[in-house]
């Protein structure tokens, strides 16, 4: 059965994501924890429906192909087609949510060092946990909201919208370029610095603009 997103403040409720478009180091402290250089344009990968999964868990992480790492990340929902660029505009976001993009870490690195795709790393069941769909007037400017993400109590990430290296409308037309965007469809727009292991049994919890949402990995 396809996932659906869920709304608990009414309106348009439901929505069912086609797809989960992904944008690679838009962060430029990320890109340098990783080793990684700052793309000069926006690098996309793909999750599919099937990547996810209520937030709030029990999260079930694959075992015995190395570190978990947590993502966290502004995702936008995509309220109408978008197919060109000059279509994108912050009214065509119907909502936000919060994902974690989680990554097989040591994978992706082995797929990295081979020139080989990333689908191994980010798009296996379960690789993409959303909160709950936040109306758009939740965020009014998008650019100006504060993520976090802490494990057991410890806080992990903290980053800040505007800190993107490519901004939401630029992310949104070159996704709808690249791949058309549907609705329902969800956009992640990247991660802050501080991304690290998931364990079995962790509780978590991420924030936006001080709204938070708990959740655990399974034992
Ligand atoms: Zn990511």
């Amino acid at each position: 059965m396809m996932y659906q997103l869920r709304s608990d403040h009414g309106g348009h409720s439901i929505w069912l994501p086609g797809k989960c478009v992904c944008v690679a180091r838009n962060y430029a402290a990320h890109a340098a924890e990783l080793s990684s250089e700052v793309p000069t344009r926006p690098t996309f990968f793909i999750k599919p429906n099937s990547a996810l999964t209520d937030f709030a868990g029990p999260l079930q992480i694959p075992s015995g192909q190395g570190a978990v790492h947590h993502e966290l990340e502004l995702a936008l929902v995509v309220g109408r087609r978008l197919s060109r660029p000059e279509q994108a505009s912050l009214d065509a976001v119907a909502g936000y949510c919060l994902a974690i993009d989680l990554t097989l870490r040591d994978v992706q690195n082995e797929l990295k060092l081979r020139g080989l795709p990333w689908e191994a790393c980010k798009a296996f069941a379960g690789s993409c946990p959303v909160t709950p769909l936040l109306p758009a007037a939740a965020l009014p400017d998008p650019a100006q909201a504060e993520l976090q993400f802490s494990v057991n109590g410890e806080i992990r990430q903290r980053g800040h919208t505007g800190q993107m290296v490519f901004g939401i409308e630029r992310l949104l037309g070159a996704a709808a370029a690249a791949f058309v965007l549907e609705p329902g469809d969800l956009l992640l727009t990247g991660t802050p610095e501080g991304v690290g292991p998931l364990h079995p049994g962790d509780r978590f919890e991420a924030s936006v603009n001080g709204l938070s949402f708990p959740g655990e990995v399974a034992l």
